[in-house]
């Protein structure tokens, strides 16, 4: 009928015909714009059981079956209207199933996100739990470290956000770092919480793929690891927009939701739950007049906006600033520095330097001693520690108060960037006995307590009671601090028959830290001595190859002023109790004590003042001596014997365990051979040095 009489107008006249023509379009667009939306719908509800149904199997044939039939069902079906609203329902029903599917805290998670962090608030002081730290080999391969960081609020006096372009330059991920002043900075990162096996995907994330996940960390963690490991581009730009008030605020309600996300979980989401959205929500949230207008897909212009809106330093063109911004290079020179945050943010504009100094009261007058370890066997023996011994020492350091921190925290500590505790100590364990993986390891994993290994390259692998580097790499996965003792285990202060000294120590220092390097993906900051012997070259070459800590075999408590390439340790064992005792207590001597320079000799940890092989320019020294490492020394029972001299009147200090003998009269310039004696458990011991009077040093002194 309406054919006919469409066909009967049009040839009447003009007018009715473009009435006619115009409600077809319009009928057209609404059913475009009606198909539109029900094909999105039904593409999501593809995605949704594609993704999300609980049978695996069934995924991808009910996807299929779904898809397929709402498109038949929107093609055949008539009336139109009929299958229209069949496939809406069926689309709710889908939504409706997908909201009830619960996000999940105890999946297996990938060891990134294995802890979700949370936070107590104990009046001003802030303790996050699972604050992560961990410390990279590669994009993929790490050590994890979960730490529990204490700031304390009143603290906080910025916000600082960062862009991270990991491909496409309209989209990038951002996240905040709250600056905590000397207690450092706090880097919140929204992420999705990925198990074991799964991959990220944008188009999975618009499903109940991936939780929700509030990485709490240390910088060096989630910023070096897009800088440093994956290469990507960050950018960093203070927020200028956030007063000490507003930061204080924002941080709060950060953690609000990662104490939320911790008790129960959330689902991530792609669209609406996001890192940028998430952000977002919190700016609001703690009423900001203007909360930026963040562009949740395209947000790649973020920090142009913010500069227009004048919430970051706007004292440059934008794109100056965003050059200076780029911290890819400078966090590639900081690497593992502990001062990783401050270097990150040289020269950028808005950050006041004092901003980022490290603060002069890091704990300065704390305490610190070093233990040394060799081999764990039943049997007590020389340089042996029993099990038995070893759980009870642990625990003991522990009942005394002594905290175990780690090598890197030592540095830190010593370049002010880090407080430790008043009393510290660090566990180091020489030349990779297999013991060590198998007995102390898992002794030390009972205390949790970090530990270093230094190794002497050449034993490696060559069988025996020697570690492999898959025991050593294993170790260093769970958090072992692997430093350098050599290639070969050789007094440095000679080389071996017929081979050139300069050769040979330069390989010895530079070829154990680059093999080790190279091995097992580390950075190498500390090198033992042998022995403990070392001279000024030997320390000076140390010291160009870029170690920052050289350590002795000299037991003594230490503060921060000690030499960098003098660090003492008390060598423990099974048969010497007392050096224990000694370091428990404390020590008994200080480090600060002017001019004391450390050396041990072979039968004995000891400190000699001249150094053994010294050559020294003062014609009338004092010749000290400290036993506290040679065990229950009988205070009688002290002899010192000078070459050319024989017995000279030392007087030797039962409190401090000094022997001095301070020389009267001039020496003539040469060689002097000092041997000391004593009796320790009712058996003599004697241990000798020697030290030469050097005419050419005099000259040279003099003048
Ligand atoms: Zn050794």
């Amino acid at each position: 009928m309406s054919q006919t009489k469409i066909l009967k107008s049009s040839e009447s006249s003009v007018k009715p015909r473009a009435l006619g023509a115009g409600r077809f379009l319009v009928r057209l667009l609404v059913l475009s714009v009606v198909s539109f939306i029900l094909l999105i719908g039904v593409a999501w509800a593809f995605g949704a059981l594609w993704f999300d149904f609980p049978i695996s199997v069934l995924r991808r044939p009910l996807a299929a079956v779904f898809g397929l039939g709402a498109i038949a069902a929107l093609v055949f079906v008539r009336p139109r209207w009929r299958a229209q609203l069949g496939v809406a329902g069926a689309i709710v029903l889908v939504a409706a199933w997908e909201l009830t599917i619960p996000p999940s805290n105890t999946r297996d998670w990938q060891p990134q996100v294995a802890e979700a962090p949370y936070v107590e608030f104990q009046g001003d002081r802030v303790v996050i739990h699972s604050f992560r730290n961990f410390d990279y080999l590669s994009k993929t391969e790490f050590r994890p470290r979960w730490e529990t960081k204490i700031v304390q609020l009143s603290n906080l006096r910025a916000v600082d956000f960062f862009t991270n372009f990991w491909g496409p330059k309209l989209i990038c991920h951002t996240f905040l770092s709250f600056d905590f002043g000397p207690d450092g900075y706090v880097c919140i990162s929204i992420e999705t919480r990925m198990a074991k096996g799964q991959n990220y995907s944008a188009l999975a994330g618009l499903y109940r793929q991936f939780e929700l996940y509030y990485v709490i960390g240390d910088e060096r963690d989630i910023v070096r690891v897009r800088t440093n490991y994956r290469l990507e581009d960050v950018y960093l730009y203070r927020l200028l927009a956030a007063t000490p008030e507003k930061a204080r605020a924002l941080f709060l309600e950060y953690v609000k939701s990662a104490n939320e996300v911790h008790e129960r979980a959330q689902w991530y989401n792609e669209l609406t739950s996001n890192c940028t959205s998430n952000i977002r929500v919190h700016i609001k949230h703690i009423g900001s007049a203007r909360p930026w207008d963040w562009q949740l897909l395209v947000n790649g212009t973020i920090a142009e906006r913010a500069y227009e809106l004048r919430a970051i330093d706007t004292s440059l063109p934008f794109a100056e600033l965003k050059r200076l911004s780029y911290i890819d290079e400078r966090a590639r020179a900081a690497d593992r520095d502990p001062a990783f945050s401050s270097r990150i943010r040289e020269g950028l504009p808005g950050i006041h330097e004092a901003w980022f100094t490290p603060p002069p009261d890091a704990n300065r007058t704390a305490k610190f001693i070093v233990l040394l370890y060799h081999r764990f066997e039943d049997r007590p023996a020389e340089l042996v520690t029993t099990p038995n011994d070893f759980r009870a020492q642990l625990k003991a350091l522990k009942d005394n108060g002594i905290s175990v921190i780690s090598m890197q925290d030592l540095l830190a500590w010593r370049k002010g960037e880090k407080a430790i505790p008043s009393k510290s100590a660090v566990i180091t364990i020489d030349d990779e006995w297999n013991s060590q993986y198998y007995v102390a390891w898992p002794i030390l994993k009972e205390f949790g307590y970090p530990f270093t290994l230094f190794i002497y390259t050449q034993w490696v692998n060559t069988g025996g009671k020697s570690t492999t580097w898959a025991q050593l790499a294993e170790m260093r996965d769970a958090g072992a601090d692997i430093e350098a003792h050599t290639v070969s285990h050789h007094d440095l202060r000679h080389a071996p028959r017929a081979q050139d000294y300069t050769t040979w120590l330069h390989n010895e220092v530079y070829g154990c830290k680059e093999t080790l390097e190279n091995k097992l993906g580390v950075k190498i900051i500390a090198l033992a001595f042998p022995y403990g012997f070392h001279n000024e070259v030997v320390r000076k070459t140390a010291k160009e190859a870029g170690y920052e800590m050289q350590f002795t075999v000299y037991g003594r408590r230490m503060d921060i002023n000690v030499p960098a390439d003098q660090i003492g340790r008390y060598a423990i064992d099974s048969l010497k109790g007392d050096v224990f005792k000694a370091a428990l207590d404390f020590g008994t001597t200080d480090s600060t004590q002017p001019g004391v320079e450390t050396s041990q000799l072979a039968s004995a940890a000891m400190l000699t003042e001249p150094l053994n092989d010294q050559r020294i320019t003062e014609p009338k020294p004092t010749i000290k001596a400290n036993l506290a490492s040679m065990g229950d020394v009988d205070p009688k029972s002290v002899e010192m014997r000078i070459s050319g001299f024989g017995l000279v009147p030392a007087v030797y200090d039962p409190k401090t365990k000094l022997v001095t003998y301070a020389f009267t009269q001039k020496l003539v310039p040469k060689m002097y051979i000092v041997i000391l004696t004593a009796k320790v458990n009712g058996k003599k011991v004697e241990t000798r040095w020697d030290f030469t009077v050097d005419p050419a040093g005099l000259i040279a002194t003099d003048q």
